[in-house]
């Protein structure tokens, strides 16, 4: 097995095989299997080169705040950190392989047994620098994106860092109809309308699918999702693209999307008290924000898969010796067997139940 230590010092990790242990039987001599172990495949903590996307809302604070090495001097709005989609394919950060490939052949080992291959990784894990307001969208329900041939898309957002006059915009306020609202998009006076709060860092929120939402300025942001793509834009505050023109909105599929009983939703506030809450739970994962003092160790589940996003401090890897920095996201196979521990006070995302 070959521990491999990347330029900036940090462990990039690959599922491998490894030979089983044999030790001879102290009451026959003879040689048998130990430790027993479900197959022959044993696997490492999982990391994935990040693809940066260029966005006219997007700033440098990955680089500021994360520490990444980004590419020109162009505004990048986006890094997707795990991703399994035919447009962008996440690449193991040591061997090269996509993580559409570790599904094919090592699928069973990353997600349990009876993974089907062609079944799309099912979460995405995206960090947002958000400089400027983007566009009021919403994702379809279930129900809704049959009938519109498009995907639900439920996310989660982590504040990691905030700006001090940092606000977002989600579900509409107290009393608001859905008459209101129609008519507020015509006249574009629909700002007033909206559940716009300021945020502080460590602060986060679930986005169910029908979820009416909107990224205003000033906002880095961990964005954990279920892998989909569908999404309406309601309204863009009257503004115009960089071609002079308003760009494209999708009205009539975001009426029928939007959940118009969704008033003043609460954010779940930040806390650096030790310990561990659920941040998120829903059908298609659960959440929860990890309070670590220095030592304390988060083991591997050994029933289901697991995504480790380090957001604050920076964590261990007892079975590798490596060292993962804030904003590192890892994938945590299945039949992983190791633990991360913590070298000083951190905060770990675990996102599980998503198998
Ligand atoms: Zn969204």
């Amino acid at each position: 097995m070959e521990h491999v230590t990347s330029r900036v010092g940090y462990y990039h990790a690959e599922p491998c095989q490894v030979p089983q242990l044999q030790r001879k039987s102290p009451e026959t001599g003879t040689p048998h299997w130990w430790p027993k172990m479900e197959n022959a495949t044993r696997m490492h903590l999982i990391e994935f080169v990040p693809i940066f996307q260029q966005r006219v809302w997007g700033g440098r604070q990955l680089a500021e705040k994360l520490g990444r090495a980004l590419p020109g001097n162009e505004p990048i709005g986006e890094s997707w950190e795990i991703v399994d989609r035919p447009e962008a394919q996440s690449v193991c950060s040591r061997t090269g392989k996509t993580l559409r490939e570790l599904l094919e052949t090592d699928g069973n080992a990353i997600m349990g047994p009876g993974h089907d291959p062609e079944r799309p990784f099912p979460i995405l894990v995206k960090w947002l620098d958000c400089r400027d307001r983007l566009s009021l969208q919403v994702h379809p329900p279930a129900t809704v994106a049959k009938r519109l041939g498009g995907e639900p898309k439920t996310e989660c957002w982590y504040l990691a860092d905030t700006t001090p006059n940092a606000a977002l915009i989600v579900g509409l306020r107290r009393g608001v109809t859905r008459q209101q609202f129609e008519q507020a998009i015509e006249e574009e006076t629909l700002e007033p309308l909206l559940h716009r709060f300021p945020v502080q860092p460590g602060e986060s929120i679930l986005l169910e699918s029908g979820r009416l939402h909107a990224i205003d300025a000033g906002n880095l942001i961990l964005e954990i999702q279920q892998n989909s793509d569908t999404t309406y834009r309601v309204y863009d505050w009257g503004r115009k693209g960089l071609d002079g023109k308003p760009r494209q909105l999708h009205v009539e599929q975001s009426l029928q999307s939007i959940d118009f009983t969704d008033f003043e939703p609460a954010i779940t506030p930040a806390s650096e008290a030790p310990g561990e809450i659920t941040l998120a739970e829903c059908a298609e994962f659960r959440i929860r924000r990890f309070n670590l003092a220095a030592g304390q160790q988060i083991p591997a589940d050994r029933t289901q898969a697991m995504i480790f996003s380090v957001v604050r401090g920076e964590m261990y890897s007892g079975d590798a010796g490596a060292r993962y920095r804030s904003g590192t996201n890892l994938l945590a196979p299945r039949a992983w067997t190791g633990f991360i521990e913590a070298l000083t006070d951190s905060t770990v995302l675990v996102t599980d139940r998503f198998g």
